[in-house]
């Protein structure tokens, strides 16, 4: 049986309930974080309860009152659940509202609902040497707070189910030719032997993973730039990669129809980077 846990109990899978009056459900008035978990341990669990405690500051949801024992509910979520690796979701909804009304009434408590499925494995940590993941380029339509890991996923939902339809695994958004992220990782790129990931900004959201793998690089003084990249860029690239917390970090091997031309992964920096990955955290 899978467990989950709303507001301030625990409950089965098919005993967990939500009204259809929350906010959540009626305007995607939601934030939500997604937290790895390996062998019981949540993985850079702080970097995910920082970035969930920024969304919530930015859209004025309140803390749900259950905020201080998070880590001890993902903890006992996790132990209820049986996986040796997961993927806990933490959804915070701005609340319950009487009636269907954009400006939200006073005083709501905002609804936390947690989940957890199982997380596979790599599967390039299994086999470095299988083809890379296909990606699909396609124009960013999305707001312009992608900085807030909000619950409104449509755009990103819209251009993975014509990628998936095309056989692609992941799609790059683009605005005006430049690489803004993946519909649900970041993008990094090796040119001449050196790292470069699109910076910081409200076009993106700042990775767990993104920032994790750059804190690695550091480590094996690996060069790295946080740069504007284009996708002409990444047609030429060495590597291209893709990070996020279920996806660990992946080689790209063919974006639109173009095959890259790839370094061995023997000789690459993703394989370097993925088997440094847990060292020092
Ligand atoms: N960008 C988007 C749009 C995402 O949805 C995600 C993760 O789901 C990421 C980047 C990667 O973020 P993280 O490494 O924190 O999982």
């Amino acid at each position: 049986m899978d467990w989950t846990f709303l507001n301030n109990s625990f409950f089965s899978k098919e005993n967990v309930k939500i009204s259809p009056f929350d906010r959540g459900f009626l305007f995607g008035d939601s934030v939500y974080e997604v937290i790895p978990v390996y062998e019981g341990k949540a993985f850079l669990l702080e970097d995910h309860l920082t970035r969930l405690e920024r969304s919530l500051m930015e859209t004025k949801i309140k803390k749900p009152i259950s905020w201080k024992d998070f880590p001890k509910i993902i903890e006992e979520l996790v132990k209820r659940n049986s996986y040796k690796d997961q993927q806990i979701y933490v959804q915070i909804t701005r609340g319950v509202d009487e009636h269907r009304n954009h400006i939200p009434s006073k005083n709501l408590n905002p609804t936390c609902f947690i989940s957890s499925a199982e997380l596979s494995i790599n599967p390039f940590r299994i086999n470095p040497n299988r083809p890379g993941l296909e990606v699909k380029s396609v124009e960013d339509t999305r707001w312009s707070r992608c900085d807030i890991k909000a619950v409104t996923l449509l755009p990103n939902v819209m251009a993975l189910r014509e990628a998936n339809y095309l056989n692609k695994d992941e799609v790059i958004f683009l605005k005006e030719d430049k690489v803004n992220e993946g519909a649900a990782s970041n993008v990094f790129a090796v040119f001449s032997g050196v790292v470069m990931t699109p910076p910081v900004s409200s076009k993106i959201l700042s990775g767990v993973t993104r920032n994790h793998v750059i804190n690695t690089m550091k480590h094996r003084n690996i060069s790295f730039e946080e740069q504007e990249l284009t996708i002409e860029d990444l047609y030429k690239a060495e590597e291209v990669w893709m990070t996020s917390s279920t996806k660990e970090l992946q080689p790209v091997s063919k974006i639109d129809d173009k095959k890259l031309k790839l370094t061995q992964p023997e000789d690459s920096i993703w394989l370097k980077v993925l088997n440094s990955f847990f060292i020092n955290t």
